[in-house]
């Protein structure tokens, strides 16, 4: 199947309200510029200096996501266009953040990454971390960033039930941060991929974040 008839299956069977980030890494542009022939808008990357030589690229009107580990000298490249970043994973990438987002004289949008999967390759906050984020001062003072939501990824494994107890943990502490009222946009979760985006979506997903299955396997060599 093209990348537009992918486009065209896995979109029809989102609910509404649910936001496709075709996720992009590794590919070539031709492979972003066919999805955004389709009509496809939301991309995500991974790592900060390839999306920033596909944005430089592509057409302006892409919303580009960093959906990745965000290493803090790297910010600077990204800090012009990006709209949002998912792998807001600790402190110092939400502070380095705000501090270029100001001096682009920019908003840009934020998702705190939580730590769900049993893996411990996997990054982000816990979720003591993020109710004392929402409570504390600081989080108020980032005025260049907006908190828009949580981020998570499943562990990688076949057991349905340990996915969709991760996805449900996730959908927790979401709706316990909705209900502080401290963030005005707080209104994302991103959660599945490919191989979970259902299930994800069944847990209260607002949010996927696709790529194999748009763009086929990817080949790191
Ligand atoms: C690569 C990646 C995805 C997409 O994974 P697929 O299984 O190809 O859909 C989603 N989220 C993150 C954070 C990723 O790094």
């Amino acid at each position: 199947m093209s990348i537009a008839e992918n486009l065209t299956e896995i979109s029809s069977s989102l609910p509404q309200g649910v936001t496709l980030v075709a996720v992009s890494k590794t590919k070539p542009a031709s492979d972003i510029q066919e999805a955004y022939d389709w009509g496809q808008r939301v991309f995500g990357e991974n790592k900060i200096q390839e999306m920033a030589s596909k944005y430089e690229e592509l057409p302006k009107d892409i919303e580009w996501h960093m959906i990745g580990h965000v290493q803090t000298n790297k910010i600077k490249y990204m800090a012009p266009f990006v709209d949002m970043v998912h792998g807001c994973d600790r402190f110092k990438v939400l502070r380095e953040l705000n501090k270029e987002a100001q001096k682009n004289h920019r908003v840009i949008s934020c998702l705190l990454q939580v730590q769900i999967a049993k893996e411990e390759t996997k990054f982000g906050f816990s979720k003591e971390e993020v109710i004392d984020f929402a409570n504390s001062e600081e989080a108020q003072s980032l005025n260049n960033l907006k908190i828009s939501g949580l981020m998570g990824m499943a562990t990688f494994t076949d057991d349905q039930d340990q996915i969709q107890s991760e996805f449900t943990a996730l959908q927790e502490i979401y709706k316990e941060v909705v209900d502080m009222g401290v963030f005005p946009d707080f209104s994302t979760l991103s959660m599945g991929m490919s191989g979970d985006y259902e299930l994800a979506i069944s847990c209260g997903s607002n949010m996927v974040r696709i790529g194999s299955s748009l763009f086929g396997a990817r080949n790191y060599k």
